[in-house]
């Protein structure tokens, strides 16, 4: 599963960014940030699903 910066995570679980590889977790519903090393927009791909 895959959202980019600004779209609200379909699920929640921990995220890692297709730009460089940086993990956050983040509840479902909550908008997915920039990339905070690159500080633009990142594609978040879906690593650990969490608890809904
Ligand atoms: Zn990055």
């Amino acid at each position: 599963m895959i959202a980019k910066t600004g779209q609200k995570s379909p699920q929640a679980g921990q995220y890692k960014s297709r730009c460089c590889g940086f993990e956050i977790t983040i509840r479902q519903q909550e908008n997915l940030p920039m990339c905070p090393t690159c500080r633009k927009e990142a594609l978040w791909k879906l690593v650990k699903a969490g608890k809904k």
